[in-house]
């Protein structure tokens, strides 16, 4: 299998058989991000792709369920190569339950809908799409290449063809100055995508990206742990979901939180008010335990 540097994927793809279609992420500019630092992306050819498909189905053809599309940023690949793709794992896997990819906003607003439904007809199943915040300013310093309508845009497209939608935004993005306006922001943005799966990751400093200068200059600051739980609870008050799971169980996170929304609203909110009003850190996960 080719594997060209450390994989990254969603927790809930821990089973899958991880390909790599792409390498790297096209976007490659996002301030916070260092998943991908270096790496020249690139669109893998066909044969490659198959030879790492035929590798694993010696073995697995009759056992596999699921297949997650590698690398950051796969449904960027042409619709043709997607389509043969997802056509020669469904040849070599007969019992598959589900594809799934990254997807950047600017991926699935450059394939139109009924690509984006032929896909799903060959098993894509889910994508997973960073939204990181809500707010417009705060999109344009982090560089996400892709405005709140846009995102907006691309989040709906990708329900309306038929694909479960799981989006993230990270907590902190904004510094303490944003945190409120990131929160109220980024609550609006979930409510108008009202994906099926949402998630809160906490922000981390990754050295050697330009976040993390601006931290080193003294132009970014960090929210506390429980500042960090103010925003979480302002996305949760603020935001409104048709039928949401909302997860902010992510080894980033502070104090982990899982959520049927609107269902549990007033569950979870209680949980947090618990939690800020004693401001008990025992409460929290230990810094020296969060990661990426
Ligand atoms: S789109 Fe995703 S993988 Fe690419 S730079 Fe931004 S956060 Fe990183």
């Amino acid at each position: 299998m080719y594997y060209e540097r450390m994989i990254i994927r969603p927790p809930s793809e821990a089973n899958s058989f991880l390909l790599p279609v792409t390498i790297g992420c096209s976007h490659n500019k996002c301030t916070f991000c260092g998943t991908y630092t270096g790496v020249k992306f690139r669109i893998r050819p066909l044969e490659d792709i198959k030879r790492d498909i035929d590798k694993v189905a010696q073995h697995y053809s009759w056992s596999l369920r699921r297949v997650f599309l590698e690398d950051g940023d796969a449904l960027i690949a042409p619709q043709p190569r997607l389509v043969e793709v997802l056509k020669y794992l469904n040849k070599k896997f007969p019992h598959l339950d589900r594809i799934g990819t990254y997807a950047t906003p600017q991926a699935a607003l450059i394939k139109s809908i009924d690509e984006l439904k032929e896909l799903n007809r060959l098993g894509l199943k889910i994508a997973y799409m960073g939204v990181e915040t809500g707010d417009e300013e705060l999109l344009k310093k982090i560089d996400k290449g892709a405005s709140y309508d846009q995102i907006v845009e691309a989040g709906r497209k990708i329900r309306q063809a038929g694909i479960t939608l799981s989006v993230t935004v990270i907590l902190g993005l904004g510094g303490v100055e944003g945190s409120q306006n990131h929160a109220l922001k980024t609550a609006q943005i979930l409510s108008d995508i009202d994906p099926d799966f949402a998630g809160a990751l906490t922000i981390l400093l990754v050295p050697g990206t330009p976040l993390h200068r601006d931290w080193e200059k003294g132009k970014f600051s960090l929210i506390s742990p429980f500042q960090s739980l103010e925003e979480l609870r302002l996305i949760i008050q603020t935001s409104s979901f048709t039928n949401c799971f909302f997860t902010a169980n992510h080894a980033s996170n502070y104090l982990p939180i899982k959520a049927r929304l609107p269902q549990q609203k007033a569950a979870v909110l209680k949980l947090i008010d618990e939690v800020l009003a004693t401001k008990d850190m025992s409460r929290l996960r230990p810094e020296f335990t969060r990661a990426l």
